[in-house]
């Protein structure tokens, strides 16, 4: 479990949580914050020792030596697609949707495409870890078609779906900017940003 400890996380996050940030903004700090995830969420990615050649003469570098994969959860979750495709552009992508039921909270797969994930360090993108009932279900998903390791990514988290996934996938790291207080009767994250896909979108 790793917490963003940045000052720029405070800061972006805390703008994401304003209730008065417009769609437009709340996008860009997103993709922001996203980098800042990213690059903690790959930290242990292998590399290789590479021979390079400056202008002036050759040296030793290092180079990425594992596929990486990232799997947005449908819709909040793509949100965060773009500047991991920016960082690593080889990175494979696969898209698993879930949609959380208004009353029960309860999330059902409809839509699924996965590539091959066999070896590959993959990163599941949902910005609300919520109940957890979602990223569970990702996961399964995920792992069924190899991926190893996982990393789960958020933006916020709640105490309630932290707990969940580590019962139920406990060898899948989470990386989150903040831990928040818990969830209300309506399964949203206290203090939270409110809905992220209608915020992200201006839907609400
Ligand atoms: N999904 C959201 O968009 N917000 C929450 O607080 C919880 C789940």
């Amino acid at each position: 479990m790793h917490v963003l400890d940045h000052p720029l996380a405070g800061h972006l996050l805390a703008e994401l949580r304003d209730r008065q940030t417009a769609p437009d903004r709340f996008r860009m700090i997103c993709k922001n914050l996203t980098v800042l995830l990213a690059l903690e969420a790959t930290s242990h990615v292998r590399t290789k020792q590479i021979k390079v050649e400056t202008p002036l003469c050759e040296t030793d570098g290092s180079a990425l030596d594992q596929g990486l994969a990232i799997v947005p959860v449908l819709r909040a979750g793509l949100a965060m697609l773009e500047p991991i495709v920016q960082l690593f552009p080889d990175v494979a992508v696969g898209y698993v949707g879930l949609e959380r039921h208004e009353d029960t909270a309860v999330a059902h797969s409809y839509y699924s495409k996965l590539p091959k994930l066999v070896g590959r360090y993959t990163l599941c993108l949902d910005p609300m870890l919520a109940t957890g009932g979602s990223a569970v279900q990702a996961i399964d998903l995920i792992k069924a078609h190899g991926a190893s390791p996982v990393t789960m990514v958020s933006v916020v988290a709640a105490p309630e779906g932290i707990e969940k996934l580590q019962d139920r996938h406990p060898d899948v790291d989470i990386v989150t900017a903040a831990v928040d207080l818990c969830l209300n009767d309506r399964k949203y994250i206290v203090p939270g940003l409110g809905d992220f896909g209608d915020r992200l979108y201006g839907t609400n």
